[in-house]
């Protein structure tokens, strides 16, 4: 595993970055601190201890803790990864301005561009991240920024992320990447040059699928000025929430290479099986974006998706004989989680705009979790070899 450029290893800084010091009572853990208001001291209004100020010692401890795991000079949590998203769109673009954004994005994100921004005279356009040559045609005199994701759903594709950073600097763009796929384990982008990094910390940050959480990274005055729009849009992180994020975190680079592990050794057998067309994962030399994630990434990550040979038949008796894994959406939890995408969290998109994207019907996501990997391994072996002979169909 590569280290981070700056500073200790993920795993010191998930347990001990941004602790209190002294620590209140002497308490190892950060408390609770379920209290709304706070004394005035003579702060300036944005610094007042307040829950929706997020200025609680609880945010303060989180802020520290990932901005260290990100490698940057600060970080914001907030209420949820949609927080962070449109927080930090809203903080980056004003009324008139436009912005360039990778052509497959997470849902809510992109129906907040289609719906929501033109509201505010804020326009995008769609760019193909994997040719850079054809960006400059895209941009226009307003453009003040590009928006794109570490790691693709569910076709698991990388941008030319560094093309990304190097266009935006040339252009005066400032970079914002939704990392939430990779988490900071597998990939800081800080370090080649983003200038906002978003999680939704709901996922790999937290991990235990049990509270929704974002965090929005970058430099300290971008940081602070997502945080005083925030203070007024209002989506600050509960107390309580911000203690389980904090517990979730410490467990993060030990959970992350878990799933990596699993997720590679999963994803080899699938791509060997012969009921098994196509095996999206960047760990798999097969992959397209393979050579630019073994030179970025610490990790592949613990997400892939597949198609089996039969199509949408053999994809849902396939669902349905699995034992371990569940039929849910969202990721990066203890838990295995599996879903055909057009069936559910893509369903909102037309048939033509998922043909586009390349989810084809068939497309099965995986959410690898932290149960053991031969049981794994042995659940998906099962599941598809009780597919029946008329839907298993053959690659072989
Ligand atoms: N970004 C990605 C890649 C996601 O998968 C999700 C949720 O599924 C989000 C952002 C939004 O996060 P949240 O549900 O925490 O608002």
């Amino acid at each position: 595993m590569k280290m981070k450029k700056t500073g200790r290893s993920p795993s010191t800084d998930a347990v001990h970055a941004g602790q209190q010091e002294p620590r209140p009572e002497g308490a190892i853990v950060t408390p609770i601190y379920q209290t709304a208001n706070y004394l005035l001291r003579g702060e300036d209004y944005h610094d007042i201890g307040y829950i929706r100020l997020s200025t609680t010692p609880n945010h303060r401890v989180l802020g520290k803790r990932i901005a260290a795991l990100e490698g940057t000079e600060a970080a914001l949590v907030l209420a949820s990864g949609m927080a962070a998203i449109s927080g930090s769109l809203l903080t980056v673009l004003s009324s008139g301005d436009h912005v360039l954004v990778q052509d497959t994005l997470y849902g809510g994100t992109a129906s907040f561009l289609q719906q929501d921004l033109p509201r505010f005279r804020i326009e995008h356009s769609v760019i193909d991240p994997q040719d850079p040559s054809s960006w400059a045609a895209q941009l226009r005199p307003t453009t003040r920024a590009m928006y794109v994701e570490t790691l693709t759903n569910p076709l698991v594709q990388v941008a030319d992320l560094e093309a990304v950073v190097a266009f935006a600097r040339e252009h005066g763009l400032v970079t914002l990447i939704d990392n939430t796929f990779a988490s900071p384990v597998n990939f800081r982008p800080a370090e080649i040059g983003f200038d906002l990094v978003l999680e939704s910390c709901t996922k790999y940050m937290n991990g235990h699928s049990d509270i929704v959480a974002g965090s929005v990274a970058g430099r300290a005055d971008l940081v602070r000025r997502v945080k005083v729009l925030h203070d007024h849009l209002g989506g600050s992180l509960d107390p309580h929430a911000a203690f389980l994020l904090e517990r979730g975190l410490k467990t993060l680079s030990v959970r992350v290479r878990q799933q990596n592990a699993s997720a590679g050794r999963l994803a080899v057998l699938l791509e060997a099986h012969p009921a098994v067309s196509v095996v999206h994962y960047p760990g798999l030399e097969s992959h397209a974006h393979h050579a630019r994630a073994a030179r970025l990434f610490d990790g592949f990550g613990g997400m892939m998706s597949f198609e089996l040979a039969g199509g949408v038949d053999a994809a849902e008796a396939f669902i349905a004989a699995l034992t371990i894994p569940t039929v849910a959406a969202s990721l990066g939890g203890p838990e295995s989680l599996v879903v055909r995408p057009a069936a559910a969290i893509h369903a909102g998109m037309s048939a033509e705009e998922r043909a586009k994207a390349g989810i084809r019907d068939a497309l099965i996501r995986f959410s690898t979790g932290l149960e053991g990997t031969d049981d794994l391994a042995a659940d998906l072996n099962r599941a598809l070899a009780s597919l029946p002979r008329a839907v298993a169909g053959s690659t072989a």
